[in-house]
């Protein structure tokens, strides 16, 4: 990477409500800023001149966004600031969403999972071949939409306004998770706070990625009890580590009091533009194999994949059914 000079101010708020005041006072001003949790999407970014703040506020001082939380109905709240490797060693959270804390110690590297936080991977930004690279890379093609300019390299028939306009593509590895587990975002603002499903935060496209306002925090994962809910994730990568997913799978089996397959669910990252995430019941569904065939006609239907990523297009889209058989073996739901 070759690092562009970066000069930014600097603020650390050390309270949620002196951030959404301050968050107030600069959106109303217009002011080009950009929160900081672990920064480990960002910062990369800011480098590749991909981002270019000039006051970078980090949310690292605020009380109201740490610490996990248990109910007494098994439910968790965990604070947006929960650190990955924190989140993946967590005993008590790998007994209740074991899934979770396997997709957490999946993400990037160790170093990096120290820093980085569950919220910052929630809203980690869409990525592209095409605009997560040099500036003198990026200067070879032209400025793409997603940074500011009017071509899109990857889909040459691409026109501004209509979406989706940027394939950027999504690659949370929690997020399909969290999916599964019927996750929903406390988000707070200037305007008051919201309770959000995160099924209904993400949107197809990859420049407007999502409905968090610009002036919008979020402060907590909240998680419902998931005991009847066994989830599988694993993810297509070169390497063992470091590596984005170039496609990951979340199956989940839920089942009922007599220990019956009554629901097959699928999310999916690393190919388009959000987390797709589909329901099979048992009373729609004849058998665990139709609810499997099922799932992978669903995810091979949306997977609309281009050449943006280390593994050839065409081959990403066949391991869709690899993964969902191989997870669904995991599972022990396969017949
Ligand atoms: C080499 C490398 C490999 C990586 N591999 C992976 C990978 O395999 N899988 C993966 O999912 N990610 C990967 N990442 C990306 C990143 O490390 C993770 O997604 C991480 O969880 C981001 O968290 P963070 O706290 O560092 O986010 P930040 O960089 O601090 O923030 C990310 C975005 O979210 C916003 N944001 C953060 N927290 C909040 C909040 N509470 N409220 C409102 N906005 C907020 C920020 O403004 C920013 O836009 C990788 C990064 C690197 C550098």
């Amino acid at each position: 990477m070759s690092a562009q000079p970066t000069h930014f101010a600097f603020e650390r708020p050390d309270s949620l409500a002196a951030l959404i005041a301050r968050l107030a006072q600069l959106s109303a001003a217009g002011h080009d800023y950009a929160l900081a949790a672990g920064a480990t999407d960002l910062m990369p970014q800011i480098k590749q001149g991909v981002k270019t703040p000039t006051l970078l506020i980090s949310l690292n001082g605020v009380p109201e966004l740490a610490g996990v939380q248990a109910g007494a109905d098994g439910s968790h709240r965990l604070g947006a600031l929960t650190r990955l490797a924190d989140l993946a060693s967590d005993a008590r959270l790998r007994q209740h969403y074991p899934a979770l804390c396997a997709a957490a110690s999946r993400v990037a590297s160790p170093p990096i999972r120290q820093r980085a936080s569950l919220g910052g991977n929630v809203l980690v930004d869409n990525r592209c071949i095409y605009i997560n690279q040099s500036p003198l890379n990026r200067a070879t093609h032209g400025a793409c939409f997603k940074a500011g300019g009017e071509v899109c390299p990857l889909v040459k028939s691409a026109v501004r306004g209509k979406l989706p306009q940027c394939q950027a593509r999504f690659v949370s590895d929690t997020a399909p998770v969290l999916l599964m587990l019927d996750a929903v975002l406390h988000l707070v603002s200037p305007r008051g706070e919201r309770r959000l499903p995160l099924t209904q935060f993400y949107r197809d496209d990859g420049m407007q990625r999502h409905v968090l306002a610009r002036d919008e925090v979020l402060v907590a994962i909240e998680l419902p009890p998931a005991d009847d809910l066994r989830i599988d994730y694993d993810k297509l990568t070169i390497r063992r580590a470091l590596d984005f997913p170039s496609l990951g799978i979340a199956l989940g089996a839920r089942t009922d009091s007599s220990g019956t397959l009554s629901e097959l669910s699928l999310a999916m990252t690393g190919i388009g533009t959000h987390p797709g995430c589909w329901h099979f019941a048992a009373a729609v569904h004849n058998n665990a194999n139709a609810m499997l065939d099922a799932a992978c006609a669903a995810a091979r239907e949306s997977a609309t994949t281009y050449q943006q990523d280390f593994f050839p297009r065409d081959y990403r889209k066949r391991m869709i059914d690899v993964f969902i058989h191989k997870a669904a073996q995991r599972l022990g739901v396969a017949q």
